[in-house]
């Protein structure tokens, strides 16, 4: 069967593909000639920039797998996939220690000053008393959202003598403190935690999660850290928070608009952003590109796939022909 890789993924998830299927590496196809090309394939992968809307899924004719190579699949339009009898699947354990390791490190970096001390340093400056720091340990980390990453997180953030708390509508109070985390009402995460670090999947329902209302809740020199979705935080109010030192700092990955050329958060002080290097280690591209990989082979080979976002009810993968 022929696969489209229409994203970067490892060698060894093509040459895993390669083995039985015919596989055509296609980065950056113009939208028109990625929606053209679409119906001779049964299989396509991406990562999380090439859109797989509707359109697409009308234009993929013969698709039977979408393999999204990462976990979040705000970029695949599920339920047009799922009506189509398109499964989709994705890789959603192979990055979960760079995503908590990335977190760990803007969590270091804003409580030292390290972006705006080295920038200090390179412009020629000594100013050692502008960058005082605050210390980690014995401070409480409210988490959002205790899946995979969130868990890590807490597993980690022991280690460094956090106290962590938590909220999670979907995690009981035992899975919760198996790793150490006090589950606790939203609200009060947001009012006890000095740093607060956001985890959850963006869905409708984790749409402007946090909201002015919300960072009104937190301590006036509490950080804010996502590396989830950038839908989940509403820059505009986060922006005018910092600026009004209602807020201590923050740190994002990830943004309502990739890349936030016009978002106000880049004139907002106490910051570091990052372009969504969550997932960018050398480990982690390995694993989710094979993770991805052999989920699309499971379906392509009609098996059921561990990790299907969907369940179409007529899947085309099943269907004779
Ligand atoms: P996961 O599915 O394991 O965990 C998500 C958790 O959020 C679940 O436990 C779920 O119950 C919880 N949740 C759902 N709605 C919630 C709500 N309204 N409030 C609180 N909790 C809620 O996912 P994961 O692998 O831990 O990934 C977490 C997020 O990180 C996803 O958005 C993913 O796309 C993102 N991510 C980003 C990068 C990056 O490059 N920045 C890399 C990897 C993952």
């Amino acid at each position: 069967m022929r696969i489209l890789v229409a994203e970067p993924v490892a060698e060894a998830a093509l040459a895993l593909l390669r083995e039985r299927h015919d596989v055509d590496v296609r980065l950056g196809l113009p939208r028109g000639e990625f929606l053209a090309r679409l119906p001779d394939y049964e299989a396509l992968v991406v990562r999380s920039q090439v859109k797989v809307d509707a359109e697409a899924i009308a234009a993929g004719s013969r698709l039977i797998v979408v393999g999204r190579a990462g976990v979040g699949v705000d970029n695949v339009d599920v339920d047009a996939a799922t009506q189509a009898g398109i499964v989709v699947v994705n890789a959603p354990t192979g990055n979960t220690v760079a995503a908590a390791e990335h977190t760990l490190a803007l969590l270091f970096a804003l409580a030292r000053h390290v972006a705006a001390a080295d920038a200090s340093v390179r412009r020629g400056e000594w100013k050692r008393s502008a960058f005082g720091g605050v210390e980690l340990t014995g401070r409480t980390l409210g988490i959002i959202g205790l899946g995979r990453i969130g868990t890590a997180i807490a597993d980690r953030a022991r280690g460094l003598g956090m106290h962590v708390i938590g909220y999670d509508p979907y995690v009981t109070a035992e899975a919760a403190g198996a790793h150490g985390i006090e589950l606790r009402p939203l609200d009060d995460v947001l009012a006890e935690a000095d740093v607060v670090t956001l985890h959850v999947p963006g869905t409708g329902d984790t749409r402007g999660l946090i909201d002015a209302d919300r960072l009104a809740r937190m301590k006036p020199t509490a950080f804010l850290l996502n590396v989830s979705r950038g839908s989940v935080v509403d820059e505009a109010a986060l922006a005018a928070a910092l600026r009004d030192a209602r807020l201590g700092g923050a740190a994002l990955d990830v943004y309502q608009a990739e890349p936030p050329t016009s978002s106000p958060i880049l004139d907002a002080p106490n910051t570091v952003l990052t372009p969504h290097l969550g997932a960018s280690t050398a480990e982690a591209q390995v694993r989710v590109g094979v993770e991805a990989a052999e989920q699309v082979l499971e379906v392509l080979e009609r098996r059921m796939p561990r990790y299907a976002v969907n369940r179409p009810s007529n899947p085309r993968a099943q269907r004779p022909g």
